[in-house]
């Protein structure tokens, strides 16, 4: 089957197959063809360039004209908690009328809601559930998603919540990576033993999880009154051993090492990091640890905003993902996250684009096959509707630009 694509306005996002990921200022340069054609074959891009050397309509089983429209490589988005049991807006009611978050935990909110919630949730209602948020960001123009568990805060919880991960994998047309967060927050039942959940983690549930093939990553919320630096190490000593990489939740809420610690690790990622220093960035420079920034948590919460610019600045390689959960980000909508990142992060369109595509799939691992418009990559990437200039997409905030699916080379009808 081949698919061609012509009278394309622009075709963004073209990258050379060896550019994996890029870093700091290189994130600055986001090639595109304006006036161009792209040919998908199966489920690979075959090959693009101008009009003016487009192949014979005859070379193709289905022709798109594209005039007037964009084609963008599919975001990827690099942090999420897609599967939970419920929504949470009690609690945005909660924060609207000026509670606290330690008044909402003691109402029952928080993380350990949602981990409450999950315990009675079937593995069939979760994955349904599951299934309709998968569909709406593939809609809005996702083609590469990361989910965590984390909210099983038990053996048998979190193997379910990695067991609906596996089914989403095997469901639909996008990679999905999947993280072990276990160590999301101590659960009460060991509030006062908490040596004796962490060590539960180490013995038995990553074991089992390795056994099962569950997880690719392995993922610790390390922070004050979560987990601490040492915990933390104890957590991705064991999963290392098991071939588990870490992708850690660090900086959130203070400084607090977890930066320098995952460099060390070799993270694949280090997430959230609103609150950095010197030395947090300085360790992150010029480092293959991707910086994950979740602009949307920031702005949902009123927490600081990552200070994105130094980290430009000093080489540092930046993705920008979703975060997509009931507590703290009940979105995940990427066009949202691109914008709030040229807007709050004070990253400029071509600097969010790369971040959301490239660096996005580099902190999943598979920017070889996604994250660009590369001869050879898969065939994940989005249409859209007719646009003045590849700013346009961020400067629209709030709506979505897309307006047709291909992924795998095939369109997708949700
Ligand atoms: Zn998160």
């Amino acid at each position: 089957m081949r698919l061609l694509i012509k009278n394309l306005k622009s075709l963004v996002g073209i990258q050379r197959p060896d550019v994996r990921q890029l870093w700091g200022l290189e994130m600055q340069q986001l090639s595109q063809i304006d006036n161009a054609w792209l040919l998908i074959e199966g489920e690979m891009i075959a090959d693009f360039g101008e009009m003016q050397n487009c192949p014979p309509d005859s070379l193709a089983d289905q022709i798109i004209d594209a005039t007037g429209k964009f084609c963008f490589p599919s975001w990827c988005d690099s942090h999420s908690h897609i599967v939970f049991a419920a929504s949470r807006e009690e609690e945005f009611k909660m924060k609207i009328e000026g509670k606290t978050y330690a008044e909402i935990a003691a109402a029952g909110g928080g993380i350990l809601n949602s981990a409450a919630k999950m315990a009675t949730a079937t593995e069939e209602d979760l994955f349904s559930a599951a299934s309709e948020r998968v569909k709406d960001v593939i809609k809005q123009g996702t083609g590469a998603l990361e989910i965590k568990s984390g909210y099983g805060l038990s053996y048998e919880t979190e193997l379910k919540m990695l067991r609906v991960i596996k089914r989403l994998k095997e469901t639909f047309p996008i990679p999905i990576k999947a993280t072990l967060l276990a160590a999301h927050a101590i659960p009460k039942a060991y509030a006062n033993n908490r040596s004796e959940y962490i060590d539960m983690i180490i013995d038995k549930l990553i074991p089992e999880v390795s056994r099962e093939h569950l997880a690719d990553y392995v993922d610790v919320f390390c922070e004050e009154g979560f987990f601490t630096l040492q915990e933390t190490k104890q957590i991705l000593d064991a999963s290392a051993k098991y071939g588990l990489k870490p992708k850690i939740h660090v900086n959130q809420l203070s400084v607090s090492g977890g930066v320098e610690l995952g460099v060390q690790e070799n993270a694949i990622s280090v997430d959230h990091l609103e609150e950095t220093n010197e030395a947090a960035i300085q360790a992150l420079s010029k480092q293959n640890t991707i910086a994950t920034l979740l602009p949307s948590c920031s702005f949902y919460l009123n927490i600081p905003f990552a200070n994105a610019r130094e980290m430009i600045n000093q080489q540092v390689s930046i993705a920008i993902a979703s975060d997509y959960n009931p507590g703290s980000t009940p979105s995940g909508n990427m066009n949202l996250v691109v914008s709030l990142a040229c807007i709050k992060l004070k990253m400029t369109p071509e600097e969010a684009i790369n971040a959301a595509t490239l660096n996005g799939a580099a902190a999943m691992e598979i920017s070889d096959n996604y994250g660009s418009i590369t001869k050879g990559k898969v065939a994940n990437l989005f249409l859209t509707r007719n646009m003045s200039s590849v700013a346009f997409l961020p400067y629209s905030f709030g709506q979505n630009q897309q307006e047709l699916i291909i992924l795998k080379g095939n369109v997708y009808h949700g």
